[in-house]
Formats: C-alpha cells, sequence, structure tokens
C-alpha cells in the first residue's frame, strides 16, 4: 500500500502545522464512516488518521521524513503510529459535532480491541541516549558501544516478583480500589490504587530477591549499535524494546547522534564544501590540480579567469543520503590568494601588467592609482 502520508493528505512537504490540519480536517470530513457510507470510505478515513497521527506529531514526523515510507512502515506498528493520538478528542477539537458509535468502534475500526480496559496498563519508558560519530564516520557507517542504563524484567523470577503468587483478596485481582466518599454535592465514588498490592493485583508469599519484589531491575547494558550511512548531526534513531521493560510493553531507546565538524569539509545537507585556496596567476592562466574527497583524491581543473567564491561541483562526491540513494555533491570553492611579500622583479612585472591591463581597457569606470 502507499504509504505516502503528504499525498494521502495532500499537502506538500514542507507544510505548516496549520496546512496539515487544515488537510486533514477537510479529509475526515470527507470520509467521516458516520456520513460517508461509500465503499472504501472507512479506509480511506483509516489512512487519513493514520497520516495526521504522524505528521501532526513532529517527532513522528522527523522519523518519517528521515526514514521514507517503505522503512517508517517497516520500524513501526500500528500501535507505535497511533500512540498519544485520540482520534475522537482531535475529531472533537477541531468542531466535529456528529455523533460517534463510542470508542469501542473507532478502536475496533483501527485494529485495537479493548484490551486492557479494566486493568492499569503496565507501559515501559522510552529513554534516550546520544553518541558522537566524525563526518567520516557518518559518510560510511559504523558501529557503536552505547552504555544503556534501563528497567529489564529480572530473569530470577521472570518478572513475577517471587513465588506463591495469589490474586490480592482486598481488589480481587484489578489494582484498583474503590472507595465512597460523601461531599456536599452527594456521594461520590473514588477510585484509587489498591493499598494491599500497589495496583499490581495480586500478592507475593515469598519475595524475589533480586528485583525484591518489584519483578524488574535496573541495568547497565553494553549494546553494539548501528549507526547507518549518511545521518546527520541531530539525526534521532530508534532501537525497538531497548527501553524501559512494561509487562504490556517496553519502551523503546532512541539515540540522537552528533557528528564532529571535520577539519576540511563543512557539511551543507548532503553537499560537502571545501574551500581551495588557487594562486592568483593560476586562477587567471587556468591550471589543474588535486583535491581530497571522501573517496580519495580527485584530479580538476581550474578554468582560467576563475574568480574568487567560484564553485567547481564533484557531482556524488558528498555524502551518501540517509535512508535513500544515491549522494550529495562535493563543492570546491576557489579563494583566489593574493601575493604578499612580492620581490623587485615580481613587483616590476606586475606594473607592466598593470599598464597594460588599462590600456586594454580606456573606458573603464573604476579608476585605481597604483604606489
Ligand atoms: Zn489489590
Ligand atoms: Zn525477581
Amino acid at each position: 500500500m502507499d504509504k505516502d502520508y503528504y499525498k494521502i493528505l495532500g499537502v506538500q512537504h514542507n507544510a505548516s502545522p496549520d496546512q496539515i490540519k487544515n488537510a486533514y480536517r477537510e479529509l475526515a470530513l470527507k470520509f467521516h464512516p458516520d456520513r460517508n457510507k461509500d465503499k472504501g470510505a472507512e479506509e480511506h478515513f483509516k489512512q487519513v488518521n493514520e497520516a495526521y497521527a504522524v505528521l501532526s506529531d513532529p517527532e513522528k514526523r522527523q522519523q518519517y521524513d528521515a526514514y521514507g515510507p517503505d522503512a517508517f512502515s517497516q520500524r513501526y506498528t500500528q500501535e507505535d503510529i497511533f500512540r498519544n493520538f485520540n482520534i475522537e478528542d482531535v475529531l472533537r477539537q477541531m468542531g466535529f459535532q456528529f455523533g460517534f458509535g463510542g470508542n469501542q468502534d473507532l478502536f475496533s475500526m483501527f485494529g485495537f480491541g479493548d484490551q486492557g480496559a479494566s486493568r492499569n496498563i503496565d507501559l515501559g519508558s522510552d529513554i534516550l541516549a546520544g553518541t558522537e560519530v566524525t563526518l567520516r564516520e557518518a559518510a560510511t557507517g559504523t558501529e557503536k558501544k552505547l552504555h544503556v542504563n534501563h528497567v529489564k524484567r529480572c530473569e530470577t523470577c521472570s518478572g513475577s516478583g517471587g513465588t506463591g503468587i495469589t490474586k490480592c483478596k482486598r481488589c480481587g485481582g484489578s489494582g484498583q480500589a474503590r472507595t465512597t466518599t460523601r461531599t456536599p454535592f452527594g456521594v461520590m465514588q473514588v477510585v484509587t490504587t489498591c493499598p494491599e498490592c500497589g495496583g499490581r493485583g495480586k500478592t507475593v508469599e515469598k519475595v524475589c530477591r533480586t528485583c525484591k519484589g518489584h519483578g524488574r531491575v535496573r541495568t547497565e547494558d553494553k549494546i553494539d549499535f548501528k549507526i547507518p550511512q549518511g545521518v546527520d548531526n541531530g539525526t534521532r534513531l530508534r532501537v525497538k524494546g531497548m527501553g524501559d521493560y512494561g509487562a504490556d510493553r517496553t519502551g523503546d531507546l532512541y539515540v540522537d547522534v552528533k557528528v564532529s565538524k571535520d577539519k576540511i569539509f563543512t557539511r551543507q545537507g548532503n553537499d560537502l564544501l571545501l574551500e581551495l585556496h588557487v594562486p592568483f596567476y593560476v586562477a587567471a592562466l587556468g591550471g589543474t590540480t588535486t583535491v581530497e574527497t571522501l573517496d580519495g583524491n580527485e584530479h580538476i581543473k581550474i578554468e582560467p579567469g576563475t574568480q574568487t567564491g567560484a564553485n567547481i561541483y564533484l557531482n556524488n562526491k558528498g555524502m551518501p543520503k540517509f535512508n535513500g540513494s544515491g549522494h550529495g555533491d562535493e563543492i570546491v570553492r576557489i579563494i583566489v590568494d593574493t601575493p604578499k611579500g612580492l620581490s623587485a622583479e615580481q613587483k616590476a612585472l606586475l606594473e607592466r601588467f598593470s599598464e597594460l591591463d588599462s590600456g586594454k581597457k580606456p573606458d573603464s569606470k573604476k579608476k585605481f592609482g597604483i604606489f
């Protein structure tokens, strides 16, 4: 299936959050199953919501832009995509007034059952780490050792917290306690975490010594982390399931990559800029030289009459594109050097040159005096 979210919403890649919101509102109105009974409308509605769930969230959008549609849908599950996205809330905030079949319908449409409706869902947190690579490592891709400090399931008790586990008598396994309170507005029922089991819904007879009954332990792990070629300064990469453990979902590890400055190349997107100092007579007469590229030296030609600031493009000699094919260019920027400390002979030659030059352009607008 074509998962180009920009195409689905009919917006440009550089669309602003407002443009995305407006496009979504229009399409959601058009395809909402309450209004549109056409065959395929429901599927359309789903796609529009999926696209909006990603493009309305800066972090998800950045990942989507970085990975592209194919790699993105391979890496992220539907649950990931719809995380923190409540369709009902979103539609209501946009002023949709018509009725819904309740959460249940929308949820089942998107393939999430009513899982966990009556108990606390145990979701592990995502965690963030950082690493630094050189520009050349970014160009080839590399592997880094990362120290990850995260919560893992306790191996000793397999996460159960101990032996002799029984359902909590007080809350009956729900992990919740209900108390009735009398207030000026009437009798209210308040739901709190069960004080007996701490919300876990069970009691443990013999507590596991390793995790002290928590079923999880904080550990530092060393992992080999693969950095794909083409990463840029600020690229955020994800390792699924390497965050904190949770019984329902283990969090992910995000790694922010810093690319250190290079001595000779300045990166401009996928292009690499290299400044080349050229003696003025080479710039005037033309010549050849070699310049450094990411994969060895390259022969270049300097045209006669080259000005300072002129660019010579070495096609496909720049950075490889992140999660794409092809490379940027290397841009060799010419800086014409003016000679200093001339000998008497050099000076005489330049004075002679000056005479010839002023004779050539008698109607030159600007006159220069010479020492
Ligand atoms: Zn309990
Ligand atoms: Zn344990």
